[in-house]
């Protein structure tokens, strides 16, 4: 059970600390953030709030922790993370009962995504043993002008600290695809989870203590994004943001300082369907990518732009797949439930108001009780409907009805997200030309836009991101190269 057992020290009465300086503290403010379970809508746990004075120390003690790690051989970080991954999967069940209260993930996905946290933990070690591990060695008479005197070593340092920020849908897994790069690497990490998440996230990092990580390498604050946030973006003593979430990554990025930013954000991942698709694959797809979790996944297919000649039937049997889908509680690992928030839920439904005034067609009846909606897809949307081009991140779906391939392109280009798109056709020459066309950091052909394997290349462009995620990409975003130069008398001087 979350708090219990393994996990007994992180709790103070009922409020969990805050971890710094290797050990778990209660808040000097002597004041605590509630988090409400999206299904009862009650308080279901409780966090400290920390001050802007421990984010101060925090950040002293990540900064000398980090020298020391820095010099801790690359081998021995690496079995450090592995440790910590063996014993996060082992403790997957207390984890994922905290996704299920706060987040409201159905509870297999809950598992999945403790174990996929695990693997990736393990993985990022592998990777990073290969890739710190070498270096490159230049010569200077390759360049105009130059005679071989110089020869360059060059490998990968840490860049000191690293703020890593995640959202609340995966709050374990994508905390860890910041803290495993940051720590291979040499970096130290100060985590500051989402509130709607930060139960699990404080147990996650927990299993790094008990894999006996330095003291004040890895620091976990939690409070509100909104009172402590801006006090940690703008803070002196952090040399790297990784941030995930939605448009506060482009406040962020305004206010950041000059350090490398990781932004990965929102999206408006659309996918295109022409004639000759096979339908019920597009189908299958579109409901596993647009309903999963209930449409709060940043990959999830926002919007479905489909031939005018195949809509009818491709609608047709959409909706015999979501008829399917069963509505409830997470604990009952229902397909959709409720969304993360009451604010969630209201913003959706505007969204849903507004198509509903602008005549879109209903493919099902849209119901909600609390902060459960039931999904729907939305037939006939035009271009003047918010649905068409804002985020839901809810169990809601347009589809727009395209005359051309061209129409359908300019759709997703126009959109200011730019994270990633789907192509259903079985021409693969068309495929490709289209992927080339749409501004997108990813395009899938054949299958529902995905943030995986974890090892795979993921950005965004435009307000969709900066920079890009991925096991090697983060290590390499969270280093720099440093260089010595060797230099050598003039030939003249040569020997032999
Ligand atoms: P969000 O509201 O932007 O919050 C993300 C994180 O930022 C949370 O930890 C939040 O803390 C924190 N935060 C809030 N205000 C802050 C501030 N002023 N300074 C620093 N941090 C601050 O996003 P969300 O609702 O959790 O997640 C949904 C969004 O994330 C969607 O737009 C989705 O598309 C996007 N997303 C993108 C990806 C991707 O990889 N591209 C993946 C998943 C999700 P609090 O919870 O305490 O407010």
């Amino acid at each position: 059970m979350a708090g219990s057992g393994a996990f007994a020290e992180i709790l103070d009465g009922d409020v969990y600390k805050y971890y710094a300086d290797g050990e778990w503290k209660k808040s000097s403010s002597g004041k605590s953030v509630s988090i409400v379970n999206p299904t009862t809508r009650t308080t279901q746990y409780k966090v400290q709030a920390c001050t802007q004075q421990e984010v101060n120390k925090v950040m002293e003690a990540a900064k000398v922790a980090q020298k020391s790690w820095a010099k801790t051989p690359l081998w021995k970080r690496a079995e450090l993370l592995h440790k910590a991954a063996a014993i996060l999967k082992g403790h997957k069940t207390p984890i994922a009962e905290a996704l299920v209260k706060e987040i409201a993930k159905p509870a297999k996905d809950s598992l999945t995504e403790v174990v996929r946290s695990g693997d990736l933990i393990s993985y990022c070690a592998e990777e990073g043993v290969r890739i710190l591990g070498e270096g490159t060695f230049l010569v200077s008479d390759s360049f105009p002008g130059n005679e071989r005197t110089k020869y360059c070593l060059s490998s990968k340092i840490p860049l000191g600290v690293v703020l890593a920020i995640p959202p609340f849908n995966y709050p374990v897994n994508l905390a860890v695809s910041k803290i495993a790069p940051a720590l291979i690497a040499g970096n130290s990490l100060v985590l500051k989870p989402p509130t709607q998440g930060a139960v699990a996230c404080l147990h996650m990092v927990h299993c790094f203590h008990l894999a006996g990580f330095p003291k004040g390498l890895i620091s976990c604050i939690t409070g509100k994004g909104s009172e402590i946030g801006d006090f940690l973006t703008m803070h002196p003593g952090v040399n790297c943001i990784s941030f995930t979430g939605g448009d506060t990554g482009v406040a962020i990025s305004k206010k950041a300082g000059m350090v490398p930013l990781q932004m990965e954000l929102g999206g408006k991942d659309a996918c295109i369907v022409l004639e000759d698709a096979d339908l019920d694959l597009v189908a299958a797809n579109i409901v596993k990518g647009g309903f999963s979790y209930s449409g709060q996944r940043c990959t999830a297919v926002k919007v479905v732009l489909v031939m005018e000649s195949v809509a009818e039937e491709l609608v047709e049997k959409v909706k015999l797949r979501v008829a399917k889908l069963t509505v409830g509680a997470p604990e009952d690992d229902c397909d959709i439930t409720p969304v993360v928030s009451e604010s969630s839920a209201n913003f959706i439904e505007g969204l849903v108001m507004d198509a509903k005034e602008k005549e879109a067609t209903f493919c099902q009846e849209y119901k909600r009780e609390g902060n459960l909606i039931w999904p729907l897809l939305l037939d006939h949307v035009r271009p003047d409907m918010r649905i068409a081009w804002e985020e839901p991140f809810g169990p809601v779906l347009p589809v727009v009805r395209i005359g051309s391939i061209e129409e359908g392109i300019h759709h997703c280009n126009a959109s200011n997200f730019g994270l990633q798109g789907c192509i259903f056709t079985n021409d693969i020459n068309k495929a490709m030309l289209i992927s080339d066309a749409m501004e997108t950091g990813t395009v899938q052909i054949n299958s529902s836009p995905a943030r995986g394997p974890d090892h795979f290349p993921f950005q965004g462009i435009k307000d969709s991101g900066i920079g890009s995620q991925g096991i090697t990409n983060s290590i390499n975003m969270m280093t720099k190269v440093k260089s010595t130069v060797i230099n050598l008398p003039s030939p003249s001087y040569t020997m032999g």
